[in-house]
């Protein structure tokens, strides 16, 4: 079995304006890589402990560089910055897509956690993708002549697979391809700039399509897959590889109360495409850790159809959980932690080969 083909990341934000506003307190610690959740700042003693490849602490203990960019105020300090986390996640990516190998990153968590901020970031504060895509680039621009190098753009996102109109578009099956939207293109991209663009557009349309469906476009999830195809030229000789980036919708439990009708379909929908994310991505660890895997529920929801290619085979499988720090998120924090935890391979051997205490 590899520890390669599952790794799960943990990282908490800062507090916002509002929870700053409203005196919240800090729940999160780290050390290392567990990362400690208090249930009661009043009671610290009850506490809950998780251990995941690597976490980030991103709360506190940076200042802004000349930049605009959040650096840690001293140095050898604990605080985790836009830069070590693509050091860590994004290099690892990169890295296997020139091998050829498909990678998929996923980010998880509450809406306002801190997915997109790790995923594209804000400002100078540039997140994962940006800086795989212009190391890509680059890497691209500084290599041999005897290499062709294609890099294509697939946005997909689960809500558009489900606009109900003639002609819309649909998840459809291919034989070769797997599940993919039909209706949507594959964009030849030369740099950045041009995947932002189309980030941008993408964007649009899926906040039109989640207004006519009486959703916030939280609430659905947005897959950006590169497509890097290397051609070895005196070799006669291709390698493919696909990198799949996925904002996961808001994982918060929709609250019966205050939603209803189509408001409330839509959570439980999102729910459910997480739950059966988590079955997924499980089963492949278990077949990861030499486990006998009979069935993969790939087709119970949109999103892993459109996976499935990204997260079989040989590909290899990063999961960050965005958490906030904030005693008044503390439900939904605890239960990121434990969706995380699922897949933590190292976590699964442990308490499979650790005797139960009695
Ligand atoms: P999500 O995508 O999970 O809904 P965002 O990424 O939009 O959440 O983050 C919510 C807010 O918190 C944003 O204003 C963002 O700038 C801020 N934020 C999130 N993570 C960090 C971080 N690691 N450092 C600084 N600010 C962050
Ligand atoms: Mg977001």
């Amino acid at each position: 079995p590899s520890t390669d083909s599952v790794k799960v990341a943990v990282r908490v934000r800062p507090f916002s304006q509002r929870e700053k506003n409203s005196g919240s307190k800090c729940v999160i610690s780290m050390h290392s890589r567990t990362t400690t959740i208090i249930q009661d700042p009043k009671n610290p003693e009850h506490t809950k402990t998780f251990t995941f490849d690597l976490a980030y602490w991103s709360h506190n203990g940076f200042q802004k560089d000349k930049d605009g960019v959040f650096i840690s105020a001293d140095p050898g300090g604990k605080f985790a910055g836009q830069k070590e986390v693509f050091h860590d996640l994004g290099r690892g990516i990169l890295d296997s897509a020139w091998q050829g190998y498909n990678t998929t990153l996923l980010a998880y968590g509450q809406t306002g956690s801190g997915k997109s901020y790790s995923m594209i970031g804000f400002g100078a504060n540039k997140g994962i993708i940006p800086n795989v895509c212009e190391e890509l680039f680059q890497a691209i621009e500084n290599r041999d002549k005897n290499q062709e190098y294609q890099v294509c753009i697939i946005l997909e996102s689960d809500l558009l697979s489900r606009i109900k109109k003639p002609g819309g578009l649909r998840v459809r099956e291919d034989q070769q391809l797997g599940f993919y939207v039909d209706g949507l293109k594959s964009v030849p991209c030369e740099n950045y700039a041009q995947i932002e663009r189309l980030m941008e557009q993408g964007a649009k349309i899926r906040t039109t399509a989640s207004t006519n469906m009486n959703a916030s476009s939280s609430r659905s999830h947005m897959i950006i897959t590169i497509q890097f195809k290397q051609v070895f030229l005196d070799r006669d000789l291709t390698k493919q590889s696909s990198i799949n980036l996925v904002d996961l919708a808001g994982s918060e439990r929709q609250k019966s109360s205050g939603s209803e009708g189509d408001r409330l379909r839509e959570g439980s929908r999102v729910n459910l495409s997480l739950t059966n994310l988590g079955n997924v991505i499980s089963a492949l660890a278990d077949a990861a850790m030499g486990k006998k895997v009979l069935h993969v529920p790939y087709r119970d929801s949109v999103l892993t159809k459109l996976l499935q290619s990204a997260l079989g085979g040989n590909s290899r499988t990063t999961l960050i959980a965005a958490i906030s720090p904030a005693d008044i998120c503390y439900e939904e924090t605890l239960s990121t932690l434990r969706y995380a935890e699922r897949y933590d391979y190292e976590y699964l051997l442990s308490i499979r080969v650790m005797p139960q205490p009695h």
